[in-house]
């Protein structure tokens, strides 16, 4: 069992059937390419997204008061602690709300939206980081590496980041590195006919150095933007997955010398902390820099973005909000902790 295999879970089931995360080679949904216009803007896609976290933040912390307010004592700081816990925001950053709101509060009788103020303020610190969309070169196409587990959710952000890029009238082509898998090389040229975007490809069990090799020679060759080039995410060991990487880099960079410009880790939102230790050491090593959040929506997980802005030295660079080809925003702190917290809109 090679070492991915430890940070596989199960992901959560959101509504709609939507992100069964460990289905091989999943075919993107019929329509997908229709959704290049967001009906909903961004924040309010976000919001969506993040509805089920809302709940849990703003309900069941409005269920620690009366009417009349509450006294900040340990047993109530111990509730709340247990609230901000089920977002799966880790238990340090829970720990470290919870002391903030202690400090601010204890002993005196506060109504929530005290309390919720604080906690909103001390996540923004958190978070906090400048937007960070992906870095273009100056000249010639942009390399983008994208790397991650099976079923994190890489090949559907390839095909929302080809769509970004299309919409901006930027000329597109892919790589479908993944040969391990038949089905994962289906699914990405399902993608690239529905976007209308170039693909390069072999056969299932090519070479995939030769196959990024490929992809960026052909993007050099068509004047391409941009080169996005799918991976494995697992190989029968962690030293076979490192070295199919590393000669993925060497190939690439004798074409373009500063290529892949991006190295973007997909982390699938619901798998928990216990792939988040596993995911830090595998980003170390492929020289990832930057992070898309894949499947934050319907999870009510969607705190785990706490501990990944605290544990990871590399940005997160994009959020993917469902299966469709417009569902991906680019990560604002700002933005995100509005979500967060938003009100439940009016019925
Ligand atoms: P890969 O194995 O890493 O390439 O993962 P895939 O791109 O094939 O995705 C695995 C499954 O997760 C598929 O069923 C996707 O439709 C689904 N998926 C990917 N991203 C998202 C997302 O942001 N939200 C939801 N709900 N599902 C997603
Ligand atoms: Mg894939």
């Amino acid at each position: 069992m090679g070492v991915f295999d430890l940070f596989k879970k199960k992901p959560e089931q959101p509504p709609g059937g939507a992100g069964q995360g460990s289905a091989p080679g999943a075919e993107p949904k019929a329509g997908a390419a229709d959704a290049a216009a967001p009906k909903q803007g961004l924040f309010g896609m976000l919001r969506s997204a993040l509805k089920k976290t809302t709940d849990v933040l703003n309900t069941d912390i409005r269920d620690l008061f009366k009417r009349e307010g509450r006294l900040v004592d340990d047993e109530f700081l111990a509730e709340l602690f247990a609230i901000l816990v089920k977002t799966d925001m880790g238990a340090g950053p829970a720990g470290r709300i919870r002391d903030r709101i202690g400090a601010d509060f204890r002993a005196r009788v506060v109504h929530m939206q005290d309390v919720l103020a604080s906690v909103k303020d001390e996540v923004r610190k958190i978070l906090q980081q400048p937007e960070q969309p992906i870095q273009l070169a100056a000249s010639g196409p942009t390399v983008v590496l994208v790397v991650g587990v099976n079923g994190s959710g890489k090949t559907t952000s390839i095909a929302k980041l080809a769509n970004r890029f299309r919409t901006e009238g930027k000329k597109v082509v892919l790589g479908a590195g993944d040969t391990f898998r038949a089905a994962a090389v289906e699914q990405l040229t399902i993608w690239a006919d529905r976007l209308g975007v170039e693909i390069v490809k072999t056969g299932q069990g090519g070479d995939p150095a030769a196959v990024a090799h490929k992809a960026v020679a052909t993007a050099l060759e068509s004047q391409a933007d941009v080169c996005i080039i799918d991976t494995a995410g697992r190989l029968q060991t962690q030293t076979n997955l490192m070295q199919q990487l590393e000669k993925v880099h060497r190939v690439i960079s004798k074409l373009i010398p500063d290529a892949p410009h991006e190295t973007l880790l997909v982390l699938d939102a619901t798998a928990g902390q216990n792939a988040l230790s596993q995911a830090q050491g595998f980003s170390t090593a492929a020289k990832c820099t930057g992070i898309i959040l894949s499947k934050l929506d319907g999870s009510a997980k969607g705190g785990v973005i706490i501990p990944i802005r605290e544990r990871f030295a590399i940005p997160v660079k994009f959020v993917g909000l469902g299966e469709q080809a417009a569902d991906l925003a680019v990560f604002n702190a700002d933005e995100f902790v509005e979500a967060l917290f938003a009100e439940p809109p009016p019925k």
